[in-house]
C-alpha cells in the first residue's frame, strides 16, 4: 500500500504522490496562517501608530509591547517612553510607576 494512512482516495502510485495529491489542505492552511499573521501585522502597526500619536514610545511593535506601553502610560498617568522609562512590564503596578517617576523627577 503505498497511500498514506489518511489518504481519501487510496489510488496513489506511491506514497509521494500520495503526499502530493493531499498538499492542496497543507497549503491552504498554510496560507490562512499567513494571512491571520499579515491582519495581526496589520493590527499591530495600527495600534504602534496609535500609541505613536498619543505620545507613547513603546520598547516595540509587537501587539505585547505596545500593549505593555499603554499599560505603563496608564500606571504612569504619562505617556510611557522606552527611551527614557525602564522596561514597560515593570511599570505595571502603580507602586512601580510611582518609583518610575520619582526617579524621573529627581533625574
Ligand atoms: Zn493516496
Amino acid at each position: 500500500m503505498a497511500c498514506r494512512t489518511g489518504c481519501k482516495t487510496k489510488d496513489h502510485a506511491s506514497w509521494a504522490e500520495c503526499a502530493r495529491a493531499a498538499n492542496p489542505t497543507i497549503a491552504a492552511t498554510a496560507n490562512s496562517a499567513k494571512r491571520d499573521n499579515y491582519d495581526l501585522t496589520r493590527k499591530e502597526l495600527k495600534s504602534y501608530k496609535d500609541a505613536r500619536s498619543a505620545g507613547i514610545q513603546p520598547e516595540g511593535t509587537t501587539m505585547d509591547k505596545i500593549n505593555e506601553a499603554k499599560a505603563a502610560t496608564k500606571a504612569l498617568g504619562r505617556p510611557y517612553n522606552a527611551d527614557s522609562d525602564p522596561p514597560a512590564r515593570f511599570i505595571a503596578t502603580k507602586k512601580a510607576a510611582q518609583y518610575v517617576n520619582r526617579i524621573g523627577d529627581s533625574a
